[in-house]
C-alpha cells in the first residue's frame, strides 16, 4: 500500500486530475467531511474497484452548517482518517482550508429548488445550498468519472443527482448502500456523540425501519399503515420524531393512501445524550427493484 498523496490547494487538485485525465485514466471521488468510518470505506473501496485513481476530500464545510449546528464540535480526526484512506487504496485526499475553498470574493452558491423544501431541508434552513455549493466546487476540481455518495442521506443523494441533471455536469453520481453497525444502526461520524444509554435507545431507528421493511414485504401498501408501524415502535423508546415521512423517490413529494411507485420512508430522530441532542437521520427505500430490496433484506438481518 502506498501512501495517498495530500493535497491542499485547488491549483494541486486541478493539476493533478488534469495530468491522470490525459494520462487516459479514470477517477472516483468521495466527497466527505472525515471522522471516518465503515460507511466511508465502502464508498472508497467501491470507487477503488471501479476507477484507476480514488480522490477523497476531508472538508467540514460550514456553509452546510447553521448558526446553532454542531460545526465548531464536528469530530477531526485526520491522523486516523490517513491510515484508513490509505487501507482503502486511496490514491489522493484533498484538504482544503476554509479559505482555499471559500476565499474572500466567493459569492455564488447553487440551490436545488423544491426538493430541499422537506425533510432535512424545512429543519436545516440553508443547509442543503451549502452542501450544493461545496459539492459542485469539488466535482469541477476533481474532474471525475464517477463520484460516490450513500444513501443515508437519500435526499442529499436526490438533491445531487437533479443539480448535476439540470446543470448538465458531466461526472456520474453512485449510490452506495447504507452501512449499519452489526445491530442495525446506521453508521455516521455523530454516533460519537451516544453515551451508551442513548446507543441503545437510537437503536429504535433501525427497529422501526426494519419492522416497517417487513410490513412492505409481506404485502402492506397503505402509507397510513406503513407509519403507525414506525411510530408505535417509536413511541414504545418514548421517541418523538422530527420528521418521520414516506415520500416518492423522485419528487419527494408526500406518499397518501396506497404506495403505487417507489416511497423512500425517512427519518430524523433527536436522541437525548449526556451532552445535550444528537440528531439522527435514516430511511428505507420500499421497493421491489433488487438493489433496494437487498438493501431491505440487510436491514431486517440485523434487527430483531
Ligand atoms: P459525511 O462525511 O457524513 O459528509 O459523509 C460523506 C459521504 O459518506 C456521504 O455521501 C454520506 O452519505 C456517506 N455516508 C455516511 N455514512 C454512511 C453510511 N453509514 N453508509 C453509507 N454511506 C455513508
Amino acid at each position: 500500500m502506498s501512501k495517498p498523496v495530500v493535497l491542499t490547494r485547488r491549483s494541486q487538485i486541478l493539476d493533478y486530475s488534469k495530468s491522470l485525465r490525459t494520462q487516459g485514466k479514470t477517477i472516483g471521488l468521495v466527497p466527505t467531511m472525515g471522522a471516518l468510518h465503515e460507511g466511508h470505506a465502502t464508498l472508497l473501496r467501491k470507487s477503488a474497484e471501479e476507477n484507476d485513481i480514488t480522490i477523497a476530500t476531508i472538508f467540514v464545510n460550514p456553509k452546510q452548517f447553521g448558526p446553532l449546528e454542531d460545526f465548531g464540535q464536528y469530530p477531526r480526526t485526520f491522523a486516523n482518517d490517513l491510515l484508513l484512506l490509505e487501507a482503502c487504496h486511496t490514491n489522493a485526499i484533498f484538504a482544503p482550508s476554509i479559505a482555499e475553498m471559500y476565499p474572500p470574493s466567493f459569492s455564488t452558491h447553487v440551490r436545488v429548488e423544491k426538493l430541499d423544501e422537506v425533510l432535512c431541508g424545512a429543519h436545516r434552513p440553508g443547509h442543503f445550498d451549502g452542501v450544493c455549493t461545496v459539492v459542485m466546487l469539488l466535482l469541477n476540481l476533481a474532474n471525475a468519472n464517477k463520484a460516490y455518495f450513500g444513501l443515508k442521506d437519500f435526499q442529499q443523494y436526490s438533491i445531487l443527482q437533479r443539480m448535476c441533471h439540470d446543470l448538465a455536469h458531466p461526472t456520474e453520481l453512485i449510490p452506495v448502500p447504507t452501512v449499519r453497525e452489526a445491530d442495525g444502526l446506521a453508521m455516521s461520524s455523530r454516533n460519537r456523540y451516544l453515551d451508551a444509554a442513548a446507543r441503545e435507545t437510537a437503536l429504535a431507528i433501525p427497529s422501526a425501519l426494519a419492522a416497517v421493511a417487513k410490513a412492505f414485504i409481506s404485502g402492506e401498501r397503505n402509507s397510513g399503515k406503513l407509519i403507525s408501524v414506525a411510530t408505535s415502535i417509536l413511541e414504545k423508546f418514548q421517541l418523538t420524531p422530527q420528521y418521520l415521512e414516506l415520500r416518492d423517490t423522485e419528487t419527494l413529494s408526500l406518499v397518501s393512501g396506497d404506495l403505487s411507485s417507489d416511497a423512500v420512508l425517512a427519518i430524523a430522530q433527536p436522541i437525548a445524550t449526556a451532552d445535550g441532542v444528537c440528531r439522527l437521520i435514516d430511511n428505507v427505500v420500499l421497493s421491489a427493484n433488487p438493489f433496494y430490496r437487498s438493501i431491505l433484506d440487510d436491514l431486517m438481518g440485523r434487527t430483531h
